[in-house]
């Protein structure tokens, strides 16, 4: 079974910016999904804000095990409902990969819980990513760094709280900065990655290297073949008395009699 990716993008600076539509005539999702599209195992479709429901209809998301977010100059117009949308999906498996300025997205300010802000400079700046986790897979293929020769810089302090993994941080010439540039999370069963760049006036998502960290991180937050949603609340009595699931079945609990017999625990 292929992995099914939804790339999606806010699609709005290239319409309005005609550097940005030279470097992307197609937009930057049709960049990311066209490298994605090269691998047999990826069954690739994108998305855009201006979509109904920005792209992201219920089918759509069931359809998908991996959603790619590039986002900046719109998160406002993200509907609410949409963010809950994806949210929920991701607590029940789905894997989410943030790009560059989704940091500032609604849905992963949500999954994080903190601000999410950080320290920005516009203007060329050499970036040298250094793998600081070797053997992950989200690093798989890659050397000890690798850089990328024209990028907007971001720096520390950076309002995520402490990752799962730190897979990458990033230092900036000129300046010195360093960021924590690529990190893992998990959200209930969904596994999460953002990686910094990608700002929209740099060829960033046609480097070879980044095509291979976001290809290598597709993979990785891929949901677990046959997991299934978990269940929360009251655990009664006599469980393990009942006979145990066999593969993807859930335990089935007993039935309280009546509700008032239950003991409910603070
Ligand atoms: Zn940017």
């Amino acid at each position: 079974m292929p992995i099914r990716v939804t790339v999606w993008g806010e699609f709005r600076h290239e319409k309005r910016s005609e550097e940005v539509h030279k470097l992307y005539p197609h937009g930057m999702h049709e960049a990311i999904a066209s490298f994605l599209r090269k691998n047999k195992d990826l069954k690739v479709r994108t998305a855009t804000l201006d979509q109904p429901d920005n792209g992201l209809t219920d089918a759509v998301l069931a359809d998908t095990d991996v959603l790619t977010w590039w986002g900046h100059l719109a998160h406002s117009d993200v509907q609410d409902l949409i963010c809950e949308r994806v949210v929920r999906r991701v607590q029940k498996g789905m894997g989410f990969i943030v790009l560059h300025s989704g940091h500032f997205s609604k849905p992963f300010r949500r999954l994080m819980g903190t601000s999410c802000d950080l320290k920005w400079r516009l203007g060329e700046h050499k970036e040298i990513v250094w793998i600081t986790k070797p053997g992950h897979p989200i690093a798989a293929g890659l050397a000890d760094h690798f850089i990328i020769p024209r990028e907007e810089m971001y720096g520390e302090h950076f309002d995520i709280p402490e990752p799962m993994e730190t897979v990458f941080i990033s230092t900036f010439t000129p300046g010195g900065e360093c960021c924590r540039s690529g990190v893992t999370y998990t959200r209930g069963a969904g596994k999460i990655f953002y990686f910094r760049p990608g700002h929209e006036t740099y060829p960033t998502y046609y480097d070879p290297n980044v095509q291979r960290v976001i290809t290598n991180a597709v993979r990785w937050a891929a949901p677990t073949p046959n997991s299934h949603e978990q269940t929360y609340g009251n655990r009664l009595e006599g469980w393990l008395d009942q006979p145990q699931p066999t593969n993807n079945q859930s335990r089935k609990f007993p039935k309280p009699t009546s509700r008032k017999s239950t003991t409910k625990s603070k």
